[in-house]
């Protein structure tokens, strides 16, 4: 088949103009392309038209096009008096109700209505692609076109294939993103397809975490800003997005991997999604908010006095000794060198993986003096420490005391294979993994994807090469055995490339 997604003439359909179908309308025509639109409710289609003029208009003022160019895009919006004006559309965008039934019908009927070279696509979140297509009787010239909310300023689309989309629809869609002004990257039909499948990792594992007890909600979410990197924390984001979106996305993409554990959702979430504490839209969430609706967080306590005693690093981990090594040197500790801990040393270990007491018990270290420290990331905005349940307070005051003593903020949590931020990034690595394997997409693209449409720091492979791709390995093996939960076992992506000795992103010849 060939189509030609350059015309000058070319024209797109756009049914369904609420919150997506109208920034992909603007998006659509500012990158010179013509639309028809439409909608089933009466009058919507005509305030969708107005929506998109004020919002041409503003980028006019703002300087980002000219007022002549604002006016000939507003000029290329056509309205549809119904579904019978889709006739000349080269490519049709469905973005109507999340409904497979709704979704289909109006496919079947567009089917009999435009040419056979129409390309159809849907922007669907989170049904399946192949399966909206499933009841068409054209399924190779159907896939699914993913924009994300809000649309102008969200430059990712996904452009997926279904099982029977032909080549040449998903090399057409790629064009068409570009002359959108879009980035578009390419994978194949997946529950959540890229984005909303690696962010399960994010909040997930997060939720996991706190319902295990190992720290609070705005615990988490510190050392994920300030140890991560990430803008936002993942209780924060949830928040945000608001819980009856999350919880219900997460439960969709569980099931349709035949509860796979990776995906498993957690009561954190179910328990407020079904007692309406939703997040912001409802005031109350994780967080609990003020007038103004900034989240009420106590301050953090000062930490305690710095240690004056012995300390005594394990050399287990050997990068982990050298960094907390320099590190305590520059803070001015009294650092033993002997090969075990002296009487009454402060114990000092860095897992990677593992919780402070699997470290305790295969050192053959008194757990009472133990205590861990994330070395795996920066330690410069704040630092991640824990001990084991027989930890002496004077002992992890003096940990805390010590790490805090340079004045950068510590997060004590308890004892939890992976601390936080190492088992949460190791989620998001594995999920990108298992992507990979399954070649839904290219790693690349997995990463180009998750930073454009989720804002995190690094992408699941871009992650691996920063940290270490046989320390992410250990992470979720350590996790894998402490816990016998499947949910952590490794990708065989990953596990492969870890063996090796290689980076994730070695192209396979
Ligand atoms: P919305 O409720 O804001 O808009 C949907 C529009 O479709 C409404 O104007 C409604 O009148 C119209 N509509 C409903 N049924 C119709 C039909 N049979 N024919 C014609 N018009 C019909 O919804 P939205 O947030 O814009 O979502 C639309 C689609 O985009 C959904 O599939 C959703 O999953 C997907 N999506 C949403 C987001 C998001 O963040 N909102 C992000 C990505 C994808």
């Amino acid at each position: 088949m060939s189509f030609d997604a350059n015309r000058p003439d070319l024209t797109v359909g756009v049914i369904g103009t609420g919150a997506m179908g109208r920034g992909i309308v603007q998006v659509a025509v500012a990158g010179g392309i013509n639309v028809v639109m439409s909608d089933s409710r009466p009058g919507a289609a005509q305030e969708a038209r107005d929506f998109v003029a004020k919002m041409l208009a503003r980028a006019a003022e703002k300087g980002s096009m000219t007022q002549e160019d604002a006016a000939v895009a507003v000029a290329r919006i056509k309205l549809a008096a119904s579904l019978e004006d889709m006739k000349p559309c080269h490519l049709v965008i469905e973005a109507i109700v999340e409904n497979l039934d709704a979704k289909r019908r109006l496919f079947a009927e567009l089917e009999t209505i435009v040419s056979p070279e129409c390309i159809l696509v849907s922007n669907t979140s989170s049904l399946s692609v192949t399966s909206i297509a499933a009841q068409i009787k054209t399924p190779q010239r159907f896939a699914g076109f993913h924009f994300f909310n809000p649309v102008p300023l969200m430059k990712l689309v996904e452009v997926i294939n279904g099982l029977l989309t032909e080549e040449w629809v998903v090399d057409a869609l790629m064009v068409i993103g570009k002359r959108m002004t879009r980035e578009p990257v390419r994978c194949t039909d997946a529950p959540g397809f890229l984005v909303n499948q690696v962010g399960r990792g994010f909040t997930l594992e997060a939720s996991h975490l706190s319902y295990e007890g190992v720290a609070s909600f705005v615990d988490v979410d510190r050392v994920m800003r300030d140890v991560g990197g990430f803008r936002m924390g993942p209780f924060e984001l949830m928040e945000l997005t608001g819980l009856d979106v999350t919880h219900p996305a997460s439960e969709l993409i569980y099931n349709q991997f035949f509860q796979e554990p990776r995906f498993r959702p957690n009561l954190i979430m179910k328990s407020r999604y079904e007692a309406g504490v939703l997040g912001r839209k409802t005031k109350k969430g994780f967080y609990e908010y003020d007038a103004e609706m900034k989240p009420i967080v106590a301050p953090e306590a000062a930490p305690p006095a710095a240690y004056p005693g012995h300390v005594w690093i394990s050399t287990a981990e050997p990068a982990g000794h050298k960094v907390l090594t320099e590190l305590l040197g520059k803070i001015g500790a009294k650092l033993e060198t002997g090969p075990r801990p002296s009487a009454n040393a402060l114990i000092l270990v860095t897992p990677i993986g593992e919780d402070a007491t699997t470290c305790a018990v295969e050192q053959q270290l008194d757990p009472k003096r133990t205590v861990a420290v994330d070395t795996m990331f920066p330690m410069v905005k704040r630092r991640t420490m824990m001990g084991t349940p027989l930890t002496d307070h004077v002992y992890r005051n003096a940990a805390h005391g010590l790490l805090a003593s340079d004045g950068v903020p510590v997060t004590v949590c308890r004892d939890s294979p992976g601390f936080i931020a190492q088992r949460i990034v190791a989620m998001i690595v594995n999920i990108g993994c298992s992507i990979a394997q399954s070649r839904a997409a290219q790693p690349a693209d997995v990463d180009k994807a998750v930073t454009l449409g989720l804002n995190y720091p690094n992408g699941p492979f871009r992650f691996a090469e920063v940290l270490g791709v046989e320390r992410v390995y250990r992470v979720l093996t350590n996790m894998y055995r402490i816990y016998g939960d499947p949910r952590y076992r490794p990708s065989i992506w990953l596990t492969r490339r870890a063996k090796l000795g290689v980076s994730l992103l070695t192209p396979e010849p």
